[in-house]
């Protein structure tokens, strides 16, 4: 049996496999963000592309994406938090994602942000070039970017 490597202790086809497949979409942020995580350790590189805010998957490398994945050992998530309601459509998770390169441990602490659009869940990418924040949102919601999926980059 393959345990997942998001670390659910559940066997990778009953975790985050359907959701690399498109069977399943994931309910909340939470699942997203360790179906994402798990996506690195398997090198499903599309559904980590799918998986970013549509206005900004341009902008993804994705070649290094995949360098990333597959030079980095994926050693382990841990969630601390999941604010599951900051407003009806964003949550943010506080993770440490565990990892080793060239032979030495990491790990990376983050809080990341996410946006439901159209009912999925989607991260958005800090390390590629954000809007103006006076300009439309790029989550589509017709709000300025400041006063919507800005509010997490000030
Ligand atoms: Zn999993
Ligand atoms: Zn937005």
């Amino acid at each position: 049996m393959n345990l997942c490597p998001c670390q659910s202790e559940q066997p990778y086809e009953n975790c985050c496999q359907p959701y690399h497949q498109n069977h399943r979409q994931p309910e909340t942020a939470e699942q997203l963000m360790c179906s994402r995580y798990a996506a690195y350790a398997m090198q499903q590189i599309d559904y980590i592309i799918q998986t970013t805010v549509p206005a900004q998957q341009h902008q993804l490398d994705r070649a290094s994406i995949e360098q990333w994945s597959r030079s980095a050992q994926w050693l382990g998530l841990v969630v601390h938090r999941h604010l599951a309601k900051i407003s009806p459509s964003h949550a943010q998770v506080d993770f440490t994602a565990h990892f080793a390169e060239h032979g030495t441990a990491h790990q990376h602490r983050e809080l990341s942000a996410f946006v439901q659009i159209n009912g999925r869940w989607y991260f958005i990418d800090p390390t590629v070039a954000l809007p103006s924040m006076k300009t439309p949102c790029i989550c589509g919601s017709g709000r300025k970017f400041k006063a919507c999926c800005g509010q997490f980059f000030k």
